[in-house]
């Protein structure tokens, strides 16, 4: 798809990473609540593969096919399966040099990193190529905050206007005070592993979709 050259802004391709094991609210939220504030027409959630960071994570498949249910009536969320077709450990800086390639030099292409990760960016493989590549959109979940000097390290201008990120194609970071949501992918495993209720924290047919499949009760 071209953009028209009248269009004001270049086009926009605005990214949240995770493993979504298994998506909850609090990731649905937060993007909708991004892509409205910021003014973006789309987030795609984007599962990770091979989550070399992470032990015991469930299977892509099954992660995928949740994000996909999770979705389906979002229209501001895609899932972008791209990451769970690779082999190998997933590295995010290889997912950022193929979206550049494909969209071209003058996109907008930005990263959302909540503040645990935003805390662990510099551990990353290759993370100096980060902005190189992109944009970073910090999000900070319910009663965090990025220690001081954090974003000091990175080689990236810090963007207060969203119109004026927004036209960054990368290099910039943005930081968004987002209504916060409590909910954590490790919460909701372990009130499924001990029978508690999750019904107002993970779309229903996501939990249709656990029971059938027997998920995170310690049998996959
Ligand atoms: P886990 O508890 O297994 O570490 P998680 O709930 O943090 O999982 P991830 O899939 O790792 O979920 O998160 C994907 C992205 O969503 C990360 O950038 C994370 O910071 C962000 N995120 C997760 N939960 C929330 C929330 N409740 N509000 C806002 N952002 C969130």
């Amino acid at each position: 798809m071209d953009i028209s050259v009248t269009d004001p802004l270049p086009r926009q391709y605005v990214v949240m990473g995770g493993t979504f094991d298994p998506v909850h609210n609090g990731h649905l939220k937060s993007a909708q609540q991004l892509a409205q504030t910021l003014g973006y027409s789309a987030v795609h959630l984007m599962p990770c593969g091979d989550a070399y960071h992470k032990q015991g994570v469930s299977q892509a498949i099954h992660r995928v096919a949740m994000l996909k249910l999770a979705v389906a009536d979002e229209p501001l969320l895609t899932v972008d399966e791209r990451e769970t077709k690779r082999q190998g450990a997933t590295y995010t800086v290889d997912t950022l040099a193929q979206l550049r390639e494909e969209l071209g030099q003058d996109t907008h292409i930005s990263w959302i990193l909540g503040t645990d990760a935003a805390l662990g960016l510099s551990d990353w493989h290759n993370w100096q190529q980060v902005f190189k590549l992109a944009n970073i959109i910090l999000i900070h979940r319910a009663g965090e905050h990025l220690p001081k000097g954090v974003t000091d390290k990175w080689a990236a201008n810090e963007y207060l206007d969203p119109l004026s990120f927004k036209q960054q194609s990368h290099g910039g970071f943005i930081q968004l005070g987002l209504e916060p949501f409590q909910e954590s992918s490790t919460a909701i495993r372990q009130a499924l592993e001990t029978e508690q209720s999750v019904d107002h924290h993970v779309p229903q047919a996501v939990l249709n979709y656990i029971e059938q499949h027997g998920l995170y009760r310690g049998n996959h």
